[in-house]
């Protein structure tokens, strides 16, 4: 049975704070709706991952993120909540009120109860500032802890088979700057053409000939340019992406980036691998959530995708080779083959999060078989 929240939408609540606000919100509120809704109240949510199709619950019940040394993902934004349990009790939880299903629920896979409202700690409405540029690899690596620290949203996508990256740098600046976003005719050539009808004629061709994956890559590479824009904090974390793809994330230890990168270039290189969709780098503070990936430490998130056509399966498996030697986490939303025998050991709080799950669902009125799998 899958429960829908689709009519479960909008804003139930707003309180004011030094910083920003409390805003309790419908579970099922899309984020794009939402940024719209908190924008027009002079507010932002704090952090934001690259889409905002995923509505509220669903975004943070699978510990969704965005990049920045000094944020954490959505589910660290939770202040409250509201859930319906097992039995139908309808339980209220913040670290006041319930603290231990509020520690288990705020990234909750969705094991714990139907979670009814959220609330989250928003800022004041701010802008930002974006610079995206083409740069080698090799710089950002040799100098990444001054760069990843030295603006507030750092991440990079790296094209398979070359050494080039476009770099993407998000200052944030208060509410009343001036915005200059992205002209109209500027963004439909990146954002539309390129980024995704261009994109995915190029993945669609290559699928039939993947020896063309390499070169296409190092042209895609040579044609990036450089652009500067400002505009609402939401409009410049989120992008749209239209073209249909597989997706594997893993969450790292932020020292290991670079043995990890220099891993899956030789992995490209000597295992025939031909991939033709660029590798997205981002990074995020440590947090206290019991199941976030980056729980305890400082976290380097590395994104592996696939066009939806071809088989993802032996490149994935040999990234998740790399990325499980040092430690590191899969994405809960996204594809991976770990379970709960090898999960428990990556994460500390893994075994509280189960005594609250045997606690609140002990029939697993909310399991199924990707559940029974990650948490046993
Ligand atoms: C194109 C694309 C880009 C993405 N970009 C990012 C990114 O930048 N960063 C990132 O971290 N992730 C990213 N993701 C993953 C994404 O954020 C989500 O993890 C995933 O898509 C689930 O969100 P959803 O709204 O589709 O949730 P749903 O499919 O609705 O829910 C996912 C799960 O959450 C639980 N859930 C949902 N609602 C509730 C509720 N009310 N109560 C309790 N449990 C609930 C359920 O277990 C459900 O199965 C991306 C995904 C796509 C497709």
């Amino acid at each position: 049975m899958q429960i829908h929240l689709d009519r479960l939408t909008g804003i139930a609540a707003v309180v004011p704070t030094s910083e920003g606000a409390h805003v309790t919100v419908y579970a099922g509120t899309r984020l794009e709706r939402l940024n719209e809704l908190l924008w027009s109240l002079g507010l932002s949510m704090i952090n934001l991952g690259d889409i905002d199709m995923q509505t509220l619950a669903g975004a943070i019940a699978t510990g969704t993120h965005g990049t920045g040394a000094a944020f954490g993902g959505l589910a660290t934004q939770v202040v409250g909540l509201e859930i319906v349990t097992a039995t139908g009790e309808v339980v209220t939880c913040s670290a006041e009120r319930n603290p231990t299903l509020f520690e288990a629920a705020r990234l909750g896979l969705g094991a714990l109860g139907v979670i009814t409202t959220m609330t989250i700690a928003c800022r004041n409405a701010y802008v930002m500032h974006a610079e995206e540029r083409p740069e080698p690899l090799d710089a950002v690596l040799s100098d990444l802890e001054r760069i990843r620290t030295s603006v507030d949203h750092f991440e990079f996508y790296w094209w398979p088979h070359t050494h080039r990256v476009l770099t993407k740098r998000n200052t944030r600046l208060p509410g009343a700057t001036p915005l200059r976003p992205v002209g109209r005719i500027r963004g439909y050539i990146d954002d539309e053409l390129l980024s995704n009808t261009v994109f995915g004629g190029i993945n669609a061709v290559s699928t039939r000939v993947p020896a063309i994956i390499p070169r296409a890559n190092a042209l895609a590479a040579r044609l990036l340019s450089a652009r500067e824009f400002t505009d609402a904090a939401h409009r410049v974390f989120a992008s749209s992406r239209r073209v249909r793809f597989r997706e594997m994330e893993y969450a790292v230890p932020v020292a290991e980036l670079p043995g990890v990168l220099e891993r899956i270039d030789r992995l490209l290189t000597d295992g025939g691998h031909r991939i033709g969709f660029p590798i997205e780098v981002r990074f995020a503070a440590a947090d206290d959530v019991w199941l976030s990936t980056a729980h305890g430490r400082d976290t380097a998130y590395v994104a592996v995708h696939m066009y939806w056509k071809q088989d993802q399966r032996r490149y994935f498996r040999a990234v998740e080779d790399i990325a499980r030697s040092v430690d590191g986490r899969p994405h809960w939303g996204k594809l991976h083959r770990r379970a709960a025998a090898d999960l428990r050991p990556a994460y500390p709080r893994f075994d509280d999060f189960v005594a609250v799950r045997d606690e609140v669902d002990p029939d697993r009125v909310f399991g199924n078989d990707y559940l029974a799998r990650v948490l046993g």
